[in-house]
This record gives C-alpha cells, sequence and structure tokens, in this order.
C-alpha cells in the first residue's frame, strides 16, 4: 500500500534561515506517529509543510499521491485531505460553533447546508459537544474549544489528522478531554501526525516517536524503545529535562 505521507530530504529556509535540515520521514496510512523536540525545532514548520500551510525548497512530499510542488493545482483537496488543530484552536470567533464546523464545508466542498448540517451535527457529538452548536467560541474554555476545533476538522472528511501541540494552552484539567477525543479518533484508524510532549499519549497512541533537534531528526523508534532505550545522547537529555 502507498503511504499516507512521503517526506523525502525536505530541505525548508525561512529567506536565509535553513529552518529544515535534510528531512526525511514517511508515514503509512493508518500510523500514528507523535514528534516532539526542543521549541525552535522545527516541528510545526514540518507539519505545516504536509498539507502546505509551508513550501519547501528542496526534496518531495507526496501526501495521498499528490506531489507537493509549485504547480499545485489542486491546494484545497491536499488541506482537505489533511485536516489540521492548531495550539491556539484559530476558531472563527464571530461564527457560533455550528457555523465554524457548517461553513468550510460549503467553502470548500460546496457541501448543501443542510447536508454539512448534519455533518456537523455528526462530528459535534462524537466530540461531545453538540449541546454547546449555538454559541460563539468566545463563550467557551480552551478544552471544549479544540474540541470544536477537531471536529470542524473532521467535518471536511481528512484522511490524516495534523495536531500542532493541541494540549499546550490548555488548563491541566482539560488537557485529558482533548487527549481523549484523540485517543478515539486514532482507535478509529485515522492517519495522525502529533506534535506534543503528552509522553502519556505518546506512549498509548504512536507506533513511532520522532525525536526532532535544530531542524533535523535526531531519532525514531517505537515508544518502548523510545522512552525507556532511546539511543542518542540528545534524546537523552531531551527525554530527562521533560521528565
Ligand atoms: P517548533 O514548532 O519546533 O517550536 P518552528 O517550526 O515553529 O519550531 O520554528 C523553527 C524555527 O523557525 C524557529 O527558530 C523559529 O523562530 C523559525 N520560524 C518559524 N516560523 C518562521 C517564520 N514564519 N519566519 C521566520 N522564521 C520562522
Ligand atoms: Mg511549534
Amino acid at each position: 500500500m502507498k503511504p499516507a505521507i512521503e517526506i523525502d530530504n525536505i530541505d525548508k529556509f525561512y529567506g536565509d534561515f535553513h529552518v529544515l535540515k535534510g528531512v526525511s520521514l514517511t508515514v503509512a496510512a493508518g500510523e500514528k506517529v507523535v514528534v516532539c523536540g526542543p521549541s525552535g525545532s522545527g516541528k510545526s514548520t514540518l507539519i505545516r509543510c504536509i498539507n502546505r500551510l509551508e513550501d519547501h525548497q528542496a526534496g518531495r512530499i507526496v501526501v495521498n499521491g499528490v506531489e507537493l510542488g509549485d504547480d499545485l493545482r489542486n491546494l484545497d483537496a491536499v488541506r482537505r485531505d489533511a485536516g489540521m488543530v492548531f495550539q491556539h484552536f484559530n476558531l472563527f470567533p464571530h461564527l457560533t460553533v455550528l457555523e465554524n464546523c457548517v461553513l468550510p464545508q460549503i467553502l470548500s466542498r460546496r457541501t448543501p447546508r443542510a447536508e454539512a448540517e448534519a455533518a456537523a451535527e455528526t462530528f459535534l457529538k462524537r466530540v461531545r459537544i453538540l449541546d454547546q452548536a449555538p454559541k460563539f467560541p468566545g463563550q467557551l474554555s480552551g478544552g471544549q474549544k479544540q474540541r470544536v476545533a477537531i471536529a470542524r476538522a473532521l467535518c471536511m472528511r481528512p484522511r490524516i489528522m495534523l495536531f500542532d501541540e493541541p494540549t499546550s494552552a490548555l488548563d491541566p484539567e482539560m488537557i485529558r478531554e482533548v487527549l481523549d477525543v484523540m485517543v478515539e479518533l486514532a482507535d478509529d484508524g485515522m492517519t495522525m501526525v502529533v506534535v506534543t510532549h503528552e509522553m502519556g499519549f505518546a506512549r498509548k497512541v504512536a507506533d513511532r516517536v520522532v525525536y526532532m533537534e535544530a531542524g533535523g531528526i535526531v531519532e525514531t523508534a517505537a515508544p518502548d524503545q523510545f522512552f525507556d532505550a532511546p539511543e542518542d545522547e540528545r534524546t537523552r537529555r531531551f527525554l530527562s529535562s521533560i521528565r
């Protein structure tokens, strides 16, 4: 079977700054990969490249068989195929919870409104927040906002879900409710790339854990090996700094 994501030796620059240096990573369909590493190591940049929120300057990225290049005609389809959940939710503040989930479907998929509303209700129910549908994001807790953001992404029927530190802006008591929804998504077979330092989540859900430092992948291993017997000195130092 073709991989869901193929990243082959990519380089990315912000101006003169070489942010990703020859990064390669292949993610199989249904696989769950957790990415960790210190702040500034390039984790967000890497996953933003997967749905072309950032472009890369060398190497190849192929997502569900579509190569992300300069002549990308079907950017909308690439973004729909790889849903993204951000640290700071990025909900539309002037739209209700329901409309946050409905409008992107109408604009990007041309889904008829009735169908879009039905899908929104299905996914809001799935993240256990349908009762908040008429409210605005400003009226919700952080954990509720993040669950709405997950429902909104799922409404686009993505084949891949990308999470960029989805719980790091949340109060501790709200982290669990978001992680529980992510675990359920993983159990349903979703392909997931998750930037997080929630190591309990990584142990439970990840097929592989990737450690990044200074724009490169230092070590990739199954969770047991990664946490109990990391090979690289830099990985060991990082793990002891967060434990
Ligand atoms: P991480 O998510 O691991 O904290 P990022 O991918 O956000 O790392 O950032 C990696 C490096 O690239 C950092 O040094 C950051 O300051 C820099 N960077 C991130 N975004 C931009 C940008 N839009 N323009 C210039 N530099 C950036
Ligand atoms: Mg980041």
